[in-house]
Formats: C-alpha cells, sequence, structure tokens
C-alpha cells in the first residue's frame, strides 16, 4: 500500500514539499483491533505542531518510515475483535496517512452510515465539531440570550462553533475571520449574523460596529493572543472565553504574547482552556445531538476536499498557511 512520510525531520512550518508518498507493507491486524480501508483522511492544524514535536509531548513521526498521524474515516477489512466485522465503517483520531490503517479496537469507533455523509465524521461529527460543541455547550455553557464572538470562522471548529451556539439560543453570533470569500461562507452558509474580514482596512471599527449594543458574552477563541486581547476589550463583564487554538502561534518563533490580565480582571472574564481529549467518552452523546440538526440544515459544513492521497500534502501545505476554506479533508479511496 502507500503511505505518505516525512522526507526529513522539520524545524519550520511544514510545506507540501516536505512530504513524500512511500510503498509500505499493508498492516498486520492486531490481536483485538481492526485494519481499515482510509477513505476519507483529516488534515487539522495540531498535525503541524505533532510532526515538530511540539504538540502535548507526542513525538515526532520518524521521517521517511513512519507515516504521517492523522483522523481516518474507513470501512474495516479485517477484525480481530467482536466489536466490529468486516464492512464496519469506523472513525479514528489515530489513523494516519495512509491507505490502510492498522488500530487496536479501543482507538476505532463505529459509525452509522445512514446518519451524514461519510465524510462529515471526519469534521463537523468528528474531532473539530465535537471540540466546537464542547468549548460552547459545556465549558461556556451558552444559553439564550448570549452574544457569541468567534475566529478562524470559516473553519472546522469555528463554523460549527457559531452555529452550535445559535442551536444554544445565542441571541448574536459575530464571525471574524480572513477575506471576503471566508467571511461570504460564514454568513452565507453557517448563518452568522455578521462576520469581520480582518484582512480589511479598519476592521477594528467594524469589529466595533458589530459588537456596538451587543458586547459579546461569550468568546471562541482559535487563533492568537492579539485576537483574544481584540475580544477582551470588546466583551461585556462576567463573560466567558474559551482558549481552543492558538494557530497563529503553532510555527512562530518567538513565544506568544502575555494574556492580558488586567483586562480579564477589569472584565471579571472566565477563560476555560479547552482540550478536545476530554470529551471524547462522549462522542456518542455529540453525534446524538447533532446528527439531527444536519438533517435540518441547522448545521452546514464546507470542506477544502481533495481526492488522492498522493494530494494531501499540497492541501496540508494550504492548511497550514490557513489558505483553506473549510474542513481540510482528503479523499483515499472510493466510498
Ligand atoms: P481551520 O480550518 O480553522 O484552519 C485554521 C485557520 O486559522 C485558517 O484557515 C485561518 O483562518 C486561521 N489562521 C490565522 N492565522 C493563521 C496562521 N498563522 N496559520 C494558519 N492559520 C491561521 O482549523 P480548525 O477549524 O481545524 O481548527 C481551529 C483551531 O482549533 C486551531 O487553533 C486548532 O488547533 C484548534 N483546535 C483545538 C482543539 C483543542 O482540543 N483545543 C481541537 C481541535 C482544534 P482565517 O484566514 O480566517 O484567519
Amino acid at each position: 500500500m502507500k503511505q505518505i512520510a516525512l522526507k526529513y525531520a522539520l524545524s519550520d512550518r511544514p510545506n507540501a514539499d516536505d512530504f513524500t508518498l512511500v510503498d509500505a507493507p499493508a498492516p498486520p491486524c492486531p490481536d483485538g483491533g481492526v485494519v481499515l480501508r482510509v477513505v476519507h483522511l483529516s488534515l487539522d492544524p495540531y498535525i503541524g505542531s505533532r510532526l515538530r514535536g511540539r504538540h502535548m509531548g507526542e513525538p515526532a513521526p520518524a521521517p521517511m518510515i513512519a507515516p504521517i498521524p492523522g483522523g481516518v474515516v474507513g470501512q474495516v477489512i479485517e477484525s480481530r475483535t467482536a466489536a466490529f466485522a468486516p464492512g464496519d465503517w469506523a472513525h479514528s483520531t489515530e489513523g494516519a496517512w495512509a491507505e490502510q490503517v492498522a488500530l487496536p479496537g479501543h482507538a476505532a469507533r463505529k459509525l452509522d452510515p445512514r446518519l451524514a455523509p461519510l465524510g462529515a465524521h471526519a469534521g463537523v461529527l468528528g474531532m473539530p465539531g465535537l471540540t466546537a460543541w464542547a468549548g460552547i455547550t459545556q465549558l461556556a455553557q451558552v444559553r439564550p440570550g448570549d452574544v457569541v464572538l468567534v475566529d478562524a470562522a470559516a473553519g472546522a471548529v469555528g463554523g460549527a462553533a457559531g452555529q452550535i451556539a445559535r442551536a444554544m439560543g445565542a441571541k448574536k453570533v459575530i464571525g471574524v475571520a480572513g477575506g471576503p470569500q471566508k467571511c461570504a461562507l460564514v454568513e452565507e452558509i453557517y448563518g452568522f449574523d455578521v462576520c469581520i474580514d480582518y484582512r480589511a482596512p479598519h476592521w477594528e471599527d467594524a469589529l466595533d460596529a458589530a459588537c456596538a449594543g451587543s458586547p459579546p458574552s461569550v468568546h471562541f477563541e482559535n487563533v492568537s493572543v492579539a485576537m483574544l486581547t481584540a475580544a477582551l476589550v470588546r466583551m461585556a463583564p462576567y463573560g466567558r472565553a474559551i482558549l481552543c487554538g492558538l494557530v497563529d502561534q503553532y510555527h512562530a518563533s518567538a513565544p506568544p504574547p502575555q494574556i492580558p490580565a488586567g483586562l480579564i480582571i477589569g472584565k471579571r472574564a472566565q477563560l476555560h482552556g479547552l482540550v478536545v481529549y476530554d470529551f471524547y467518552p462522549r462522542w456518542s452523546e455529540y453525534i446524538a445531538w447533532a446528527a439531527p440538526l444536519l438533517k435540518t440544515g441547522q448545521l452546514r459544513f464546507q470542506e477544502d476536499r481533495v481526492t488522492g492521497l498522493q494530494n494531501a500534502p499540497a492541501l496540508f501545505g494550504k492548511l497550514m498557511r490557513g489558505d483553506n476554506v473549510g474542513k481540510a479533508v482528503v479523499t483515499v479511496s472510493a466510498e
């Protein structure tokens, strides 16, 4: 089978040229585990940090040998556990950029293919969607009347966060995203009330206008301390801020600016750090909640999708530059 490996150890932001497609033996099925034929592969920002050994202490994969780690949606082709039979559909966050992956049974979750298009399990019903749900419903506990601000709002997490906030009764949802194409997606498809293009001149005035009379009571941060600060400045007293990601920082050489402690005190704000791993045991609960919203169109998603494993590096380079529009997904084989 084919898989993708790093050509060399990385010391900078990954780009498409850092990867190579290599032949590898088909993986044997472990005792108590399964082998999946990979159908959809999820590309996520944290993998960029992981490839440099900068994510939660997890080691970088060995160049030219180990496949790149990644979330997968696939079909069971071999099983040595009673929990799965050949033909079953499954999702795992512990897959790889490969045509086949072997997994211990506990690392695979069975999917019901009737719930949603299979690719949705890489994004809105997958790890990014669970992250958004965890932050909005469990940590910020968004309720009717909240005003919710979300950045990287065109992305998989941000787009879902705003829509989930709306479903929880938020009276206004404000997005921030880079460029008119992303902002159109956020407003027209995801249904945010307004999206501020932070690459446009005077964007901070536009954010002021969006928050005038309705200061955010909840902020969902995906990007940077600078953006968190811009949100806190405009936040209502006793607001809640979710620190989900600092993607602008992942490949920076300088440490991030300090969190604005004085502002947090002055606003009486609560900050919640979010790690989605804590919510993996609640995945079924999230899917049971979200799948009906997908069916009714209250939860919508957009994919930035390519077909063919060999095209994963180019899409990943795009994600690393922040040029993706929607969830980055690679279709590796036909459903
Ligand atoms: P996205 O699809 O949102 O992609 C990242 C987006 O971040 C880009 O499209 C870009 O959007 C924006 N961005 C701003 N600055 C940069 C930069 N310097 N480099 C790259 N991108 C930049 O990704 P996801 O929706 O998958 O993830 C969003 C955030 O959530 C990330 O920070 C991710 O790490 C985090 N996350 C955290 C989890 C947790 O457990 N805490 C779990 C899952 C994700 P724009 O042009 O609009 O700025």
